[in-house]
């Protein structure tokens, strides 16, 4: 998985802890941990001695939280976020947790997602008066809060959840209490866990792990959870609609040890190797995946076919980001420093190369060439996911319909225009019954959008989809 040079990119990651006296710093390891879902800024709010104060920056989790700057977060409660930029653009003010102060007191949001309809609340807002400190469209549930008359703060958020539109998972901490929302769609994962007395909310299960936490249950979508003193509390703001959690979390985005909704990733991406293998096998010698979410596809797609899996392919970890790199060339040289094959593996071979995705297939056509310049005699292109045809508008950056390969060329011109010596993509139905959620639900309660263009939402005429905004 090389998200940053491929231009499909997950948007964030949040973490909360209610009740643990050490709540900075372990909200800093769960940060850590889902460090892969934003590399662009980190931060992290805490309440404490009838205050909420916080710190956050432009860069990773380590670079922006750096020695003595967590001792100077006391509290018992906490949230935080890791961001990468594509509503709102980049920019320190767009870090998250942002931190509201009003003569009623404080208020701290995190919020992983994209609101569909947050530029007509914002022009609604503006109409009325507000005035918004960043281009986030996190602000505007902010703003939605602010103005409800509903008697009670519980009130004036389900008055103001009920009004966004799109793919959230929002935590709001305030001095009394840590809240947790999930759209009525359920687009992103949030899972509730404990540790000893305290309670723990997370975008994956791999920030429980990491902090000796166990897992409670998922955040059902349209569900509002209070966390205080009295414990949890569980409201709804929404009716239950069919789930339509983001394939592309199994396909690509969450650690292989989270479990998404009840599956474990690793496992889902070893049976998409599988289904892939039975749709579309190859004569080869070798299989290699492209690191890291393809590794466990690659080892399903060997272990059903039998040819040997081998490490064809490895990636230098300290290379710098190339996304920041602002031109394609720069980004395709990126892509050569990051990726290395394995010359004593691939020299001689038919390789079947197993990838998550194609997205401009620039990354692909990169990746063929140098397993060829490595001596490989075939290369054949398996990909555990259907064609991208369409953007997201939920939050994953896609890249607009203009860019996506798939949109406008056939398997066939894609094949040609990466050079490989065939190419083939999971069909729809292989990808929902290798990851294995219940039947019965639509789509066993995946969203397809990127893959079908039928969003599960309204998508407001003046919405845009998600992409980098640099
Ligand atoms: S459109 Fe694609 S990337 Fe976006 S939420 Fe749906 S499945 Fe995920």
């Amino acid at each position: 998985m090389l998200a940053e040079i491929k231009g499909l990119n997950e948007e964030c990651g949040i973490f909360g802890i209610w009740g643990h006296e050490d709540a900075a710093r372990l909200t800093y390891y769960g940060l850590h941990s889902l460090q892969h879902r934003g590399q662009e800024g980190a931060g992290i709010v805490v309440a404490g001695g009838g205050n909420l104060s916080g710190h956050k920056g432009l860069g990773l989790v380590t670079d922006v939280f750096q020695s003595g700057t967590l001792d100077a977060l006391f509290g018992s409660a906490a949230i935080g976020h890791v961001r990468y930029s594509t509503a709102g653009g980049g920019g320190y003010e767009n870090v998250q947790p942002l931190l509201f102060r009003s003569q009623t007191g404080a208020m701290a949001l995190a919020h992983n997602g994209n609101l569909t309809n947050a530029i007509e609340l914002k022009l609604a807002l503006e109409g009325q008066g507000s005035i918004f400190q960043t281009t986030s469209d996190t602000e505007v549930f902010a703003h939605l809060i602010r103005r409800s008359q509903a008697p009670t703060f519980v009130g004036q958020m389900k008055e103001a959840l009920s009004q966004i539109e799109g793919a959230f998972a929002f935590l709001l901490l305030t001095e009394t209490a840590l809240y947790a929302a999930l759209d009525p769609h359920g687009f992103r994962p949030l899972s509730l866990g404990r540790l000893g007395s305290a309670y723990v909310v997370a975008s994956e299960t791999c920030a429980f792990d990491v902090i000796g936490a166990t897992y409670e249950r998922e955040v059902a979508p349209g569900e509002l959870l209070i966390i205080s003193g009295e414990g949890v509390r569980s409201e709804r703001f929404a009716p239950e609609r069919p789930r339509s959690i983001c394939s592309m979390e199994y396909i690509y985005f969450a650690r292989p040890d989270s479990h998404v909704d009840g599956i474990n990733v690793h496992t889902a991406r070893k049976n998409l190797g599988k289904r892939l293998a039975l749709e579309a096998p190859a004569e080869a010698d070798i299989v290699t995946g492209v690191p890291d979410s393809s590794i466990s596809v690659a080892i399903g797609y060997a272990e059903a076919t039998g040819i040997p899996y081998e490490l064809g392919l490895i990636k230098n970890r300290y290379v710098g980001r190339t996304f920041i790199q602002p031109s394609q060339a720069l980004r395709e040289q990126g892509v050569k420093m990051k990726l290395s094959p394995v010359r004593g593996v691939v020299a001689g071979k038919r390789v079947v190369m197993v990838d998550d995705s194609i997205v401009r297939g620039t990354t692909s056509r990169r990746i063929v060439a140098m397993l060829r310049e490595a001596g490989a005699v075939e290369v054949h292109v398996r990909i555990s996911a259907p064609p991208i045809t369409h953007p997201c508008f939920y939050g994953i950056d896609t890249s607009s319909k203009e860019e996506l390969i798939a949109a406008k060329h056939t398997v066939e011109d894609i094949r040609r225009l990466i050079g490989a010596d065939s190419l083939a993509f999971l069909s729809q139905e292989g990808l929902l019954a290798a990851i294995g959620r219940p039947e019965g639900a639509p789509q066993r309660g995946q969203c397809l959008a990127c893959f079908t263009g039928q969003y599960p939402t309204r998508i407001s005429p003046i919405a845009r989809p998600c992409m980098t905004v640099k």
